[in-house]
């Protein structure tokens, strides 16, 4: 089969609809046969964001554009990923007129056990972390949905692979946020090849910098072979999580989503959604294994994150997950969510940080 690979050479504006429509089908024939395009070419994921470098980011003790936020090469974090890291968000309420940052406490404190097992030091606690982001995001005044990155890093330049004797810098930027996965109401998932890393080998439970590398091997490869996300199994054969969320499945009307000691991140959305279901919903919810052939005869399936809030998962290598169609369960979880993290629901305000 030939297909041409170098569809930057003509402007898709001067063939219009045609050329947009014939450039993605070639895209997905030169997919199905493994061409290699760039991420940004895949018909399959959205995630086009871009960082806007007027706006301010906390660097190296204090507020400075974006653009000079810079590291060094010779940098130990970007060397060796040495690096630990959270991804919150602030959700733009249109009738208040007001930005929430949801349950930044939570990331912070996890962020701040991550440095811990990491063996990093930063002369702020939670609450000093809080006081920081309020300070960056009025600089900006951000009146739309937001992602923040923070994160701590070995902040010393040289070679020496290690984590003691360094010193540690703590920074954040934002950026404008909407969508994470493209098909968030109908995904359909693979399992991946690669299995989740290990709390011997990487701490799976802190957000270290260089387990990314796992991560962006499952999405890539699961994105290439044409599927919108991944399911990973750890190194004992459990349904772990996504590349970068959470799992849960509905089973014989029980909600059901793998234990913190089965090598998963404990998700902040995972813990959200939990306490939902069990109060607003009134279901069972079960932390336990979960073994790979469960998941394809589950009522309902679908993957919870900070960037990814929660994806409806219709499609498991190409069975059909209940009725193949996102269920009810899944249905009211994003809509009780969405209304929870931009502060809709006075029950759970104490989740909500009005900046
Ligand atoms: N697992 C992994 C590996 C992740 O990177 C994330 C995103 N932080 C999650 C799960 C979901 O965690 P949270 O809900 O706290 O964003």
């Amino acid at each position: 089969m030939s297909v041409e690979l170098d569809f930057k050479r003509e402007s898709p504006k001067r063939q219009g609809n045609i050329w947009e429509q014939d450039q993605l089908r070639a895209k997905k024939e030169a997919w199905s046969i493994g061409y290699n395009f760039h991420a940004s070419d895949s018909p399959f994921i959205l995630s086009e964001v871009q960082v806007d470098l007027s706006k301010h980011a906390f660097f190296e003790g204090k507020n400075v554009p974006l653009s000079e936020a810079k590291i060094n090469i010779a940098t130990h974090g970007f060397l060796y990923g040495t690096a630990v890291f959270s991804g919150m968000r602030a959700y733009w309420n249109e009738e208040a007129k007001r930005l929430f940052v949801f349950r930044p406490y939570d990331h912070f404190h996890r962020l701040l056990n991550s440095a811990r097992m990491m063996a990093m030091n930063i002369p702020y606690d939670e609450a000093g972390l809080i006081q920081l982001t309020l300070d960056l995001l009025r600089t900006d005044n951000w009146q739309e949905d937001i992602y923040l990155r923070p994160t701590i890093y070995k902040a010393d330049m040289g070679i020496g692979v290690r984590l003691h004797d360094l010193k540690d810098e703590f920074s954040m930027f934002v950026m404008a946020f909407e969508k994470y996965v493209k098909n968030d109401a109908n995904a359909h998932l693979t399992f991946s090849s690669w299995r989740r890393i290990d709390d011997n080998v990487i701490p799976a439970r802190g957000k270290v910098a260089g387990a990314y590398a796992n991560s962006a091997l499952i999405k890539t490869d699961a994105n290439r072979a044409g599927f919108d996300e991944a399911i990973v199994l750890d190194s004992n054969g459990h349904v772990s999580e996504g590349s970068a969320m959470n799992i849960f499945m509905m089973r014989d009307g029980v909600l059901v989503t793998p234990p913190s000691t089965d090598n998963i991140l404990e998700g902040i959305t995972r813990r959200s959604v939990m306490e939902l279901a069990r109060n607003e919903l009134g279901l069972e919810v079960v932390e336990r294994s979960i073994d790979r052939t469960e998941v394809f005869i589950a009522e309902e399936l679908f993957m919870t994150g900070t960037a990814a809030q929660i994806v409806a998962a219709t499609r498991v290598d190409y069975r059909p997950i209940g009725s193949g169609v996102m269920g009810p369960v899944t249905t009211k979880l994003r809509a009780l969510f969405d209304d929870v993290v931009r502060a809709k629901l006075p029950k759970y305000k104490d989740w909500n940080l009005e900046v």
